[in-house]
C-alpha cells in the first residue's frame, strides 16, 4: 500500500491556535492510497512519497488546501478534509477526475496525482479520518476575466465547453474556477460540480450575437458573464433581455462587466 507522508512547518499545523487534532509519525501526517489507483498504473508509484509543505492555501476548521513539493520534485495542491461533509467532499472531486475528467487531465483541469486517506487514531482512541487529493500545481486562481484577452476568454469557455460534453458543470463558473501558469489555463474546484444533460452543439458561433442557439444556456450565460463575445453583441443580448447597458461613457467592455455583475450577483 502506497503512502503519502505530508510534512508541515510547526506553524502550519495550527488553526485559530489549535493544533491539527491528528498524531505525527515521525513528524509526519501519513496517509495511505486508496485502494483504487488514480493513475491506473500501481507500479509506478513508490511505496513512500514525502511532500513538504510549502505554503498554505486556506485553513479552515474543516479543510485545508496547501501547496507542496512533491518527493522534491513535483509541485503539487494538497486538499484535505477534515470533517465529513469536507471529506465527502473531497471523495466526490477524486470521483470526478477518476472517471470524468480523466481524459483532461494536463490540458483542461490539472492531473491527479492520488487520493489518500487515513482513518487516524487520536489520543483519545477515536478515529478521525482525513481525505486528500493531490493535484498538479497548475497556477493561481484569476481574479477576474475583465484584463484577459478576447481570445483568451473564448479559449476558457471552450474548455468549459470541453467539461459540459461528458456532463460536468462546475457550479456558478466563475473566475475562481480558472488557475493560470505560463499562459496555460486548466479548470479546477469539482468537488460540488452539478452532472447536466448538455445538448451544446460544438459551436459558439463567437462572430454572431449570442442568441440562446447554442443548447445549453448555462454555456451562454458563462460566456456572457465573461464577455466572451464582441460587447456591441452582448449588449444585444442584455437589450433583448430588457437590460440597459447604459452605454453613454467609459470603456464599452469594463462597462458590460460590471452591469453583468450587477445584474448576476457573480463575482469576478
Ligand atoms: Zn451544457
Amino acid at each position: 500500500m502506497a503512502v503519502l507522508r505530508i510534512q508541515f512547518a510547526s506553524e502550519q499545523l495550527y488553526h485559530d491556535g489549535k493544533l491539527l487534532h491528528h498524531p505525527l509519525v515521525e513528524g509526519f501526517l501519513q496517509l495511505e492510497a486508496c485502494t483504487r489507483n488514480l493513475t491506473g498504473d500501481d507500479s509506478t508509484i513508490p511505496q513512500v512519497q514525502y511532500a513538504t509543505v510549502t505554503r498554505l492555501i486556506q485553513r479552515t476548521e474543516h479543510s485545508m488546501i496547501c501547496q507542496a513539493l512533491l518527493d522534491g520534485t513535483v509541485e503539487v495542491v494538497l486538499k484535505l478534509g477534515l470533517s465529513p461533509s469536507s471529506r465527502a467532499r473531497i471523495q466526490v472531486e477524486g470521483d470526478h477526475y477518476e472517471a470524468r475528467l480523466k481524459r483532461f487531465w494536463g490540458s483542461v483541469v490539472p492531473i491527479c496525482y492520488g487520493l489518500y486517506e487515513g482513518p487516524v487514531k487520536r489520543p483519545s482512541g477515536l478515529c478521525n479520518g482525513i481525505s486528500c487529493i493531490m493535484l498538479e500545481y497548475a497556477g493561481e486562481p484569476l481574479e477576474n476575466f475583465v484584463s484577459l484577452p478576447r481570445e483568451d476568454k473564448r479559449a476558457i469557455m471552450t474548455m468549459l465547453g470541453q467539461l459540459h460534453s461528458v456532463s460536468v458543470q462546475p457550479q456558478k463558473f466563475a473566475a475562481r474556477n480558472v488557475v493560470q501558469k505560463n499562459g496555460a489555463y486548466r479548470l479546477i474546484r469539482f468537488h460540488d460540480p452539478t452532472l447536466h444533460n448538455c445538448n451544446f452543439n460544438g459551436d459558439f458561433e463567437w462572430d454572431e450575437p449570442c442568441s440562446g442557439r447554442l443548447g445549453c444556456s448555462e454555456l451562454e450565460t458563462a460566456g456572457v458573464n465573461m464577455v466572451a463575445w464582441d460587447p456591441e453583441d452582448i449588449g444585444i443580448y442584455l437589450d433583448a433581455h430588457g437590460i440597459s447597458t447604459e452605454d453613454d461613457c467609459g470603456d464599452k467592455e469594463r462597462e458590460i462587466h460590471m452591469l453583468v455583475q450587477r445584474v448576476t450577483g457573480l463575482g469576478y
